[in-house]
């Protein structure tokens, strides 16, 4: 295996939280998960995976091929408005999914539950668009810092209250492609 290059490495400046074989494991139990949940759905109905941009792309690139199922992928893009590391609550779609998703099976997919205001806002408005049923699969969870109640149907890794950066979220657009979930030494 090609070694990853030198700024990729767990130990600068990131200290490596979850490494990339334990986040592959996990994702391929979501998907055995979904895969039993769905599977039967799929017979009668259509099942829609949606990505929350840009955080979860990766984690929905890896765990879309864990389904063993029929399904299709969209993806909503959202912009909640605070300073970069402080979820301000106020949230706002800025791209919508491409089909409606009126008699559909929805499964939601969010890199991280924070404060919980961006999921929160999200599930109360896809559920008005009268899916057949509608369930959130987050990467990871910071109870901590929880300041709405959300139900997580399918969760990767409940984490501590630090500011996580790689497989997918970034720090200022960047970083999203560490193979690893790390925080900055020191927070
Ligand atoms: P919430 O509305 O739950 O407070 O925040 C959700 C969004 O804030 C996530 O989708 C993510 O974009 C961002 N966010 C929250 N915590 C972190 C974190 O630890 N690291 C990164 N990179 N983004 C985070």
């Amino acid at each position: 295996m090609v070694s990853p290059p030198a700024w990729n490495r767990p130990s600068e400046p990131f200290a490596e939280l979850i490494s990339a074989e334990a986040i592959a494991a996990r994702v391929a139990e979501l998907g055995a998960q979904i895969t039993a949940d769905y599977g039967p759905l799929t017979r009668s109905s259509e099942v829609v995976v949606i990505g929350v941009l840009k955080g979860s792309v990766i984690f929905l690139a890896d765990l879309v091929r864990r389904i063993a199922a029929p399904i299709s992928v969209d993806f909503i893009g959202i912009s909640s408005y605070g300073d970069a590391t402080v979820s301000s609550g106020v949230v706002q779609i800025t791209q919508d999914v491409s089909r409606p998703l009126e008699g559909k099976h929805v499964i939601v997919v969010e890199d991280i539950v924070d404060t919980g205001h961006t999921v929160h806002y999200l599930m109360e408005n896809l559920a008005t668009r009268r899916p057949a049923s509608i369930k959130l699969c987050a990467l990871l969870h910071k109870p901590e810092r929880s300041e709405r109640t959300v139900h997580i149907d399918y969760l990767g890794f409940t984490i501590p209250n630090k500011f996580v950066v790689g497989y997918g979220l970034d720090i200022a657009q960047q970083f999203r492609n560490l193979p690893f979930i790390g925080y900055v030494q020191g927070s």
